[in-house]
């Protein structure tokens, strides 16, 4: 029996469905975080529990052939990335075995009995994400100011010079902010004290249109000399909106309620495919959409729209999902539960001259299950739909959800997934309730990380 403290040499045969590698020990498994599958390594236990245990990689002894060197110095302490030390290919691998092992064992179908796409990668898996948001603070003991990470449960900050992920214009912005606050003496917020003024800075940019959206989160209303931010920040190609955020609370919530502009109009334009969106610091926005543009065009394409179908988009954010459907449909009806989602959907539509698509602010398990029993005995197309487009957050649908889905009877459910398990789980209640899954998908939108999006297309027996 392994005790806490033991050191000894392991093989790393699996692993865990949060990137940690998994070696057994006369059975036992153990989790260790940045080992990866293939290394032998020597560990050093940290604590055993009755059917499983946690231990240190303390030296690799031979590394696995996945094995790469990680591009951030800080990958291992950052805890952002989970897989950076693993090649791109190898990541692929992982995350395409963890959708389908989920829907194997969890979901209780048989891989013959669907068919399983290849998962579709990043071309380009570093620079990818379009927003940044790091606090900014002093370099412990000192009054330099930096940005980063909280270290732990701490109020330190670590320093972060570069996020490899990041579109490089969110640094370069990032960068221009700390010059301004050098060069005007403005002081970073201390969470211990609740002093100093700027807490956050939050980037943004349009991937498709190269603008550009600064916004500082501030314990105030106002800034010294904002001329010489908007100055500073104007010499970078693309600046489109700078704005203040004020935050005087005593919280770990980022931004508060109040947005004051003092550049540009308050938002800067993107496109998913050929959408637009109107994007504000406190919107909500997909941070790769190159990689939403390929998982909601393969939604889209499960769905297998011909122009005359009503379609429920459930959880629909700010309506990507059900403008990318509209175009296609003859009527989409979205449910999502935060009012200004709502709100930014309906602009979103007006924006793109969409006007069949139709949306409601609730709890898609409430708003559903309610239109349902009013409006059933019309016997309609929005109580009989073609096709329900679900994609819910990690804990899946609820229930309720599910067993109206199940009584509205669409020919076709799409349902668009950021956690396998879950997904699975719904799977099973799914295919116990005379449907089948017909084909599956996982699509990458965070290279490095253990996270893996998944689409899959049930249909009516
Ligand atoms: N497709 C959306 C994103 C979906 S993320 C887009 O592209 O914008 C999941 C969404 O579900 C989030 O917007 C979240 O606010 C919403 N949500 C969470 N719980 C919900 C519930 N019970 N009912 C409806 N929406 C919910």
């Amino acid at each position: 029996m392994l005790q806490k403290n033991d050191e000894l040499t392991v093989k790393i045969e699996d692993m865990g469905s949060s990137g940690e590698g998994i070696a057994k020990v006369d059975g036992y498994p153990l989790f260790i975080k940045d080992a990866i599958v293939g290394d032998v390594a020597e560990v050093k236990v940290m604590k055993v529990n009755a059917s499983y245990g946690f231990a240190r990689l303390m030296k690799i002894v031979t590394p696995s052939a996945d094995r790469v060197q990680a591009c951030c110095p800080i990958a291992r302490k950052c805890g952002g990335c989970q897989l950076q030390e693993m090649s791109y290919e190898a990541q692929l691998r992982f995350k395409e075995a963890k959708v389908l092992n989920a829907l194997e064992r969890i979901g209780k179908v048989s891989r013959e009995d669907f068919e399983y796409l290849p998962i579709i990668g990043m071309d380009e898996p570093f620079c990818y994400r379009n927003k940044s948001q790091f606090p900014v603070g002093y370099r412990k003991g000192t009054k330099e100011i930096i940005s980063g990470f909280y270290a732990g449960r701490t109020h330190d900050i670590m320093e972060t010079k570069k996020c490899y992920l990041g579109h490089p214009k969110l640094d370069e912005a990032l960068d221009a902010v700390k010059s301004y606050m050098r060069e005007c003496h403005v002081t970073p917020y201390d969470e211990a004290t609740g002093k100093g003024l700027v807490r956050h800075i939050l980037v943004r940019v349009g991937f498709k249109t190269g603008q550009i959206m600064v916004c500082l989160i501030i314990n105030g209303r106002k800034i010294p000399q904002p001329e010489r931010l908007i100055a500073i920040l104007k010499k970078i190609e693309g600046m489109t909106s700078i704005s203040l955020n004020v935050n005087t609370e005593k919280t770990n919530v980022i931004l508060g309620k109040e947005t004051l502009h003092i550049f540009g109009d308050g938002f800067i334009t993107d496109y998913i495919g050929d959408i637009k969106f109107q994007i504000s610091p406190q919107s909500f926005y997909q941070v790769n959409p190159q990689q939403t543009e390929k998982l909601y065009g393969k939604a889209l394409q499960f769905a297998g729209l011909t122009g005359k179908e009503v379609v429920w988009d459930l959880y629909c954010g700010i309506g990507t999902i059900s403008l990318f459907l509209a175009k296609k449909a003859k009527k989409v009806l979205g449910v999502e539960i935060v009012p200004e989602a709502i709100a930014d959907a309906k602009r979103n539509a007006a924006l793109n001259n969409i006007t069949n698509a139709e949306f409601f602010v609730g709890k898609a398990e409430e708003v559903v299950p309610a239109y349902y029993k009013k409006h059933k005995a019309e016997a309609s197309k929005e109580t009989r739909p073609d096709v329900i487009c679900v994609d819910p957050p990690r804990k899946g649908c609820d229930e309720v959800l599910l067993s109206t889905m199940v009584e509205m009877a669409p020919e076709k459910i799409v349902y668009v997934s950021c956690d396998p398990a879950t997904l699975a789980r719904d799977v099973k209640y799914l295919t116990e309730h005379g449907y089948r899954l017909v084909k599956a998908q996982a699509v990458d939108q965070f290279a490095q990380s253990f996270h893996v999006e998944s689409v899959v297309l049930l249909s009516r027996k």
